[in-house]
């Protein structure tokens, strides 16, 4: 099936992605975390690619919600259940196949799976800072401006761009960082960057 043929795609040039950025995100988590961001996403995703490529692929839902239980069981830490629980989470939203108004479940469903779970909210310099306005921007561009999901998530990376540039001159209030109190302050937030980078990679293959 098409769909299907697309989730993997995209899911392989974000594994590619995660790996080549393994490092820049090691680093950002070594000055506020414990220096295992890049580590951790870069598992997770190759872990996902083999599950992926193991299983027949059936609907779309399911070869998402596969690679969020890849996730949940290999990422650990504080982001792989956030990830990974996400992911499964928003899965149920493309079971009747991937719209332009199911995406936005997806991307509605997943924020509200993170903020959930992880409660923090905009401003505790995490993820949430970066999908926050990408997933409303995305929204509102579909549901509101009429723009294609092209378009709309053409938006909503550069909405995450800019949350994540908001992350740094802002003291984390979750998570490890958060114990460094305003030490934490000056530092871009590793979350919100592999947010990004993933958004980043998903607008690459949508085009
Ligand atoms: P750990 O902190 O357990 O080592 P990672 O290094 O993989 O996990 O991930 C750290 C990232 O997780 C942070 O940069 C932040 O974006 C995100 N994060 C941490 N705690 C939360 C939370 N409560 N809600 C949302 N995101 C969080
Ligand atoms: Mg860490
Ligand atoms: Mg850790």
């Amino acid at each position: 099936e098409r769909q299907c043929d697309l989730v993997v795609t995209a899911l392989e040039a974000v594994a590619d992605r995660l790996a080549e950025e393994k490092e820049t995100l090691t680093e950002l988590d070594s000055a506020i975390g414990d220096a295992d961001h890049g580590a951790n996403m870069n598992r997770g995703f190759q872990a996902a690619l083999e599950k992926v490529s193991e299983n027949d692929a059936g609907d779309p839902a399911d070869v998402v919600k596969t690679i969020g239980v890849a996730l949940v069981s290999t990422i650990g830490g504080a982001s792989g259940p956030l990830y990974g629980g996400s992911i499964m989470s928003a899965s149920q939203e493309l079971e009747g196949g991937i719209t332009a108004d199911s995406s936005v479940a997806f991307a509605e469903t997943y924020l509200e799976t993170v903020e959930s779970r992880g409660k923090a909210t905009v401003g505790d310099k995490t993820m949430v800072d970066a999908l926050t306005p990408a997933v409303h921007t995305y929204k509102k561009s579909i549901e509101v401006d009429d723009l294609d999901p092209l378009e709309a998530l053409a938006k909503a990376v550069d909405a995450a761009q800019r949350g994540v540039e908001f992350t740094t001159p802002i003291r984390a209030k979750k998570g490890r960082a958060s114990y460094l109190g305003w030490r934490s302050v000056g530092h871009q937030d590793p979350g919100a960057t592999s947010t990004l980078m993933i958004l980043e990679e998903l607008l690459a293959v949508a085009a």
